[in-house]
């Protein structure tokens, strides 16, 4: 099945649907935040990943050249009126970068959106589901006070219900990866739609998906990408074409947000064990050790023959781990490599050269 069959509708439509149909929409900037509570609020996030390939010199005169293509983007996306349509931003604190974005739009940037920042706890124990329920706890009273509504615990939790279902959807996708016969791009492309769908849309579009036998499956030298997203998407068709076929990925906006469903029946406590459960990430103050153990376990499972570390420049939380992440992994005769991307440019033909000479050493 290729995904030309199944329509993946445009954000944009997407949008005004949900507009349509009275609900309010919210840009969100990566990487972690309790989808579930906005739903309960019928406001639908629209994830923020850049976007890439924009004019992005509308940011300069806020941000420093050595901030990353995705705040940078995000800015100028906002001061061009990309976000016209959207009545809320949420910056969450993952990165230095993305702390002065939420500081710049609350206090100096003219905005007629209302901006709410998120801080995440960098400690898996108790103090930090506790501290992050509370900033979950926060947020919902400022969308009350904005909105005049107040879900009781039986719509959070009917909200809350629904994206576990779309998070155990994603996470068959992954586990039946190969069995879909989905090249690169239309896998990633797929998932990627968790960024916008609803979580019932998502939910069907997977549904359809997963209940067609694939006439053959994409079998080419198996790697694990790691890093933060894969754009600009013409890489993945990039390493189709070599033969190379991205068996896994430790990417933050796709596999490193597998999320589980949590336990307590307090909402805000469940939403803080739901956003602690997923993969080791940097951004999260996971351990270095955590990283390396977890990124070996995807290698083996996927059979992968390398990795590939596909980084956007300036990312300190990236590449402060990377030097001992590429050490580690030929300790273990796991071959890697490094590409940095800024999401405007496109894939140069250096960075090609690159990745032939270490498919040759994979091979
Ligand atoms: S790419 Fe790195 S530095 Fe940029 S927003 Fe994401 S986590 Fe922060």
């Amino acid at each position: 099945m290729s995904l030309q069959q199944l329509k993946i509708p445009k954000r944009k439509d997407v949008i005004n649907e949900f507009k349509a149909r009275g609900g309010k929409i919210a840009a969100v900037l990566p990487i972690h935040y309790p989808r579930a509570l906005f739903r309960a609020f019928s406001i639908l996030p629209i994830e923020l990943w850049g976007p890439p390939k924009i004019d992005n010199s509308f940011s300069g005169s806020h941000l420093q050249a050595y901030v990353c293509s995705i705040v940078h983007n995000a800015l100028s996306f906002l001061k061009i009126g990309g976000l016209d349509e959207v009545d809320f931003i949420l910056v969450p604190h993952t990165c230095d970068s993305l702390q002065g974005l939420g500081s710049l739009l609350v206090d100096f940037v003219t905005t007629t959106k209302k901006v709410l920042t998120l801080y995440l706890p960098r400690d898996k124990g108790e103090p930090g589901y506790e501290f992050l329920g509370h900033e979950i706890l926060r947020i919902y009273t400022i969308l009350s006070q904005i909105t005049g509504l107040h879900p009781d615990d039986a719509l959070l939790f009917d909200a809350i219900h629904i994206e576990e279902q779309a998070d155990k959807a994603l996470a068959e996708l992954y586990f039946k990866r190969k069995k879909l016969g989905l090249g690169n791009m239309d896998f990633y492309r797929l998932i990627r739609t968790r960024e916008f769908l609803p979580a019932e849309h998502f939910i069907k579009l997977s549904q359809s998906v997963l209940s067609v036998s694939a006439a053959k499956s994409f079998n080419g030298l198996p790697v694990v990408l790691s890093g933060i997203i894969p754009e600009p998407m013409e890489l993945l068709d990039e390493l189709s074409r070599m033969g190379i076929s991205v068996a896994a990925d430790d990417l933050a906006c796709c596999g490193r947000r597998l999320y589980q469903p949590g336990v307590s029946m307090n909402p805000f406590r469940r939403l803080s064990e739901n956003l602690f459960s997923a993969a080791p990430d940097p951004t999260r103050g996971d351990s270095l050790e955590s990283r390396i153990q977890y990124l070996k376990s995807l290698v083996y499972k996927s059979k992968a023959k390398g990795v590939i570390f596909y980084d956007v420049k300036f990312c300190e939380p990236e590449l402060f781990d990377l030097p001992d992440l590429k050490k580690a992994l030929k300790g273990q005769g796991i071959p890697s490599l490094t590409l940095e991307v800024d999401i405007n440019d496109p894939i140069s033909s250096q960075m090609l050269t690159r990745i032939e000479t270490f498919l040759e050493v994979i091979r």
